[in-house]
């Protein structure tokens, strides 16, 4: 063998030696990403890693998440308030993108290609008016056992035209897909599970244990600014004969009807709780004692309009008692403490409302 032709295959050497190690370091940084989704305990931190970390790893332009919110699993998930600071760019529930989605990836296989010829149009469905060089667009695939349903398209971007082009090797970005799948799958159940401990099974309202916790949290909060706390509490006068008079399924509808009203009146930050059977508890945020009255009297006029019909189509006579409490508290208390008592004395102002009559609101001293 010639000198020169001993140095091209060392040098071809060389490169391959080059290309394993950088493949073998690019396929562990995408092992790193995998393992950090597989176990991202809520959707906040799932996104994060989607549209901040990963990114961040492989010098893309940018990444989106088009997820299908008529999905059972994914509605609730992708409605809800996005949690303060959680980053949602990224994420698209729309049908264009749905669309652009399933038109790239119509044989269910990955589509990659420059975003300036024909398929620019369609990538505007995931990045507006300003798309990047490149593009992957993956299918998200439950497996077929799990029915196979497309839960979304993941899309990643580069600022290289050449980055992404058709006829790449895409078996690590597929895998990568499949990992998405499965902790999409995975944080939506958690998340599920959470909500449902939170929340009451009949109204769909937050539960006792959510109340008190959020509670004890906003007389923290308002401690520390020196402004005060409003709680509200409501019971159904004379519940028990509805349910003799109509029947325990009408008195249910009753208690439905009658969260969703107060509900109703009240602002998207406050807490409202099925705080036992029919009793209701209400935090109102940065509301003082002339906002909670009037917030109670309406809670009151509100619920004793309301038009809640028997199996016979007879009407059913709904009234509430009602207490609040309007408290500042000091920020040296226990915070639980002085989130039961404030809750207490809001009982004890609606005790006084029953004694009182029933249908009306009374203050705690
Ligand atoms: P008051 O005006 O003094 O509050 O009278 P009341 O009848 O509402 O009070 P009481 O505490 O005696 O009865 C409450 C009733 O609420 C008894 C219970 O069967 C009923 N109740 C509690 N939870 C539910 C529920 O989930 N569904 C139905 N239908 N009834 C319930
Ligand atoms: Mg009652
Ligand atoms: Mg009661």
């Amino acid at each position: 063998m010639t000198d020169d032709s001993q140095k091209r295959l060392s040098e071809q050497l060389r490169v391959l030696v080059q290309t394993v190690q950088q493949n073998e370091r690019t396929l562990r940084r995408f092992q790193d990403v995998e393992l950090a989704l597989i176990g991202a305990q809520d959707f906040a931190s799932f996104l994060d890693i989607l549209f901040v970390r990963l990114p961040q790893e492989f010098r893309l332009h940018s990444v989106r998440l088009w997820a299908d919110q008529t999905c059972a699993l994914l509605g609730d998930l992708l409605t809800s308030d996005a949690e303060p600071g959680s980053p949602r760019t990224g994420l698209l529930v729309d049908e264009a993108a749905r669309d652009a989605g399933a038109q790239l990836c119509a044989d269910g296989a990955p589509w990659l290609g420059r975003t300036d010829d024909s398929a620019e149009r369609r990538l505007a469905a995931f990045f507006g008016d300003a798309p990047p060089k490149s593009a992957i667009v993956l299918p998200l695939m439950l497996p077929l056992t799990q029915h196979g349903a497309t839960l979304g398209y993941l899309c990643l971007a580069s600022s290289d035209p050449a980055r992404f082009a058709p006829g790449m090797a895409t078996d690590i970005l597929e895998r990568f897909a499949s990992i998405v799948t499965a902790s999409l799958d995975n944080v939506a159940h958690r998340e599920r599970l959470k909500r449902l401990g939170m929340t009451d099974a009949l109204t769909g309202l937050a539960n006792r244990r959510h109340f008190d916790e959020r509670l004890r949290e906003e007389v923290m909060r308002a401690a520390r600014h020196g402004m005060p706390v409003a709680c509200l509490f409501a019971d159904i006068d004379h519940f028990k004969r509805i349910n003799d008079t109509h029947g325990h399924a009408a008195g249910d509808r009753a208690l439905i009807a009658a969260g969703g009203c107060v509900r109703n009146q009240l602002r998207g930050t406050d807490i409202l709780a099925r705080y036992g059977g029919e009793e209701f508890a209400a935090l109102l945020v940065q509301t003082d004692l002339a906002g909670a009255r009037i917030v109670a009297e309406r809670i009151r006029d509100a619920v004793a309009g309301l038009e809640v019909l028997d199996e016979r189509g007879e009407r059913i006579a709904l009234t509430l008692s009602l207490g609040i409490a309007v408290r500042t508290i000091d920020a040296g208390r226990d915070a639980a403490e002085a989130a039961h008592e404030l809750i207490e004395d809001a009982d004890q102002a609606m005790y006084r409302a029953k004694r009182n009559g029933r249908d009306r609101v009374e203050e705690a001293g």
